[in-house]
């Protein structure tokens, strides 16, 4: 078995597979295992998110009488830290690729027929492996607007978290998950920000009450945010970037930044990497189209993760990577998962499930909804935050779950008992009946399924 990317869908797919007996190659360009997630996404980010809050929540214990002085930030401390989590998980996987005799070759992978891959390393020297079967978990890169200039100024979410400086005025280009989670981290850092998003609204995905509170929290960090509005064009100047838009809330003249983030997405590598030479069928926009055994055309050859669509996460990938692994070795495993989470590990964190209120509106799926506010939560009141709610989504008739979003602290940590609600066809009355240790944040979700059951109704 060849496994081509070492991201969470690469690893999780050569460890699987290694364990089911097969003997397994995994190629991988860097020097460390973990693509995206670990190195550059998912891992550093939360490190940094994690160091913000805590400066955000000891900022607001001064409300409480408790009051600290302005942190004093060593960013290269702050670096260092972020380093040394990506390094202990990178090396953690390389130990574990180890362990269970997982092949793994560094160099840029590219396919040479349907049963050989060409690996050219990094000093040049140029290898053939010779496969049964492939696995391609070869990822996604960040989508570059063309017309912004090359400065160093002017980064995506790789260039935001090697957290060089703090600029004064940064702007966020995509009000999507991954610029409001590294806006955070700057503002919290000291930096304003601006915002600009082509679509109505931030945070696509999620449904748009639970985005209003987050936003009524996060309205400090912003000088602007900018909404059905394009960036259309940028100078770099020595005082700094500046930035010209059109749309609703363009400003007239150019706007001067610090810092310029771009984040309007990414796209798949599928274009990369020799599939037409093994007769991979790749879209028009780079992704590897699949079956639900994780298959590509080529039967032999799977494809996993960001590669074969979205959502692109993480968790998407892994369980992906284990499918592919588990048909490749034989078993009847199928990708059947009946919803994905989503997180924004923002403050307060944004999280959804399945189904969500706007979505159903959408499609006229006739729903009902439980709805529990956290101002009637102890937990959150104690903790001094309140203002999150938690949302159940149930089939009007038949009262199953069919999704549910939170926003508040850990929200993100909260939403998988909805996950599993959904996964295992509970009804409302399920959760309602399930006792939920006092006083906790989870408590929420077994109090909503109270309220769409009318066991709880004096709510403020
Ligand atoms: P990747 O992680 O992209 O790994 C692909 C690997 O393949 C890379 O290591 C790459 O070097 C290697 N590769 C590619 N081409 C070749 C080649 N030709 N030869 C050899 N090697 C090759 N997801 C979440 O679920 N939760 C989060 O909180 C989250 N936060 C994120 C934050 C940021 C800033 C970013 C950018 C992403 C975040 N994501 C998050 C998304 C997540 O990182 C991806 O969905 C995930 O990494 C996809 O895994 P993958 O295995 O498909 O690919």
């Amino acid at each position: 078995m060849l496994v081509l990317g070492a991201g969470p869908g690469g690893y999780s797919a050569a460890f699987r597979a290694a364990d089911l007996g097969l003997s397994v190659v995994l190629v991988e360009r860097y020097d460390t295992l973990g693509g995206v997630c670990l190195n550059v996404g998912c891992i550093p980010s939360k490190a940094l998110l994690h160091n913000a809050a805590v400066i955000d929540e000891a900022r607001e214990l001064a409300a409480h009488g408790i009051s600290f002085g302005e942190p004093k930030i060593d960013l290269d401390k702050l670096r260092g830290y972020k380093d040394s989590v990506v390094a202990k998980l990178t090396g953690g996987l390389a130990g574990m690729a180890k362990a269970r005799k997982v092949t793994v070759v560094h160099g840029v992978g590219e396919f040479a027929d349907p049963n050989h891959l060409t690996v050219k390393s990094a000093d040049g020297k140029t290898q053939t492996l010779r496969f049964k079967q492939a696995i391609i978990a070869a990822g996604s890169q960040s989508v570059k607007l063309p017309f912004l200039p090359q400065d160093d100024r002017i980064v995506d979410s790789t260039g935001a978290l090697l957290l060089r400086e703090v600029p004064k005025k940064m702007l966020i280009i995509g009000g999507g998950i991954i610029g409001l989670e590294m806006g955070t981290v700057y503002s919290t850092l000291g930096a304003r920000l601006d915002v600009v998003e082509m679509l109505d609204g931030l945070m696509q995905g999620a449904d748009r009450d639970l985005v209003k509170v987050w936003q009524k929290k996060n309205a400090y960090r912003f000088d602007n945010i900018m909404l059905k509005t394009k960036t259309v064009g940028a100078e770099a100047k020595k005082d700094g970037i500046y930035v010209t838009f059109e749309g609703e809330g363009a400003p007239k003249e150019p706007q001067r930044y610090d810092l310029v983030l771009q984040a309007v997405g990414r796209s798949p590598n599928g274009k990369k990497i020799g599939a037409d030479r093994a007769g991979i069928a790749v879209t028009d926009r780079g992704f590897i189209e699949v079956d639900r055994q994780m298959r590509t055309n080529v039967p032999h050859i799977y494809a996993i993760g960001d590669i074969v669509g979205q959502p692109m996460l993480a968790h998407k990938a892994v369980h992906e990577g284990h499918v592919a692994a588990e048909a490749a070795a034989g078993q009847k495993s199928f990708f059947d998962a009946r919803v994905i989470p989503s997180v924004a590990y923002t403050d307060p964190e944004v999280a959804w499930v399945g189904l969500t209120e706007d979505e159903a509106k959408k499609q006229g799926i006739k729903v009902e909804k439980g709805v529990f506010p956290w101002a009637a939560s102890g937990r959150a009141i104690a903790n001094g935050r309140d203002e999150g709610f938690t949302k159940l989504i149930f089939d009007a008739e038949t009262h199953r779950i069919l999704g549910g979003s939170i926003v508040g602290t850990h929200a993100g940590d909260l939403i998988s008992e909805l996950a599993l609600a959904v996964e295992m066809g509970a009804d409302v009355v399920d959760i309602a009946k399930t006792i939920h240790p006092h006083p906790t944040l989870g408590e929420s979700v077994g109090m909503a399924a109270e309220v769409a059951e009318g066991v709880c109704t004096d709510l403020p």
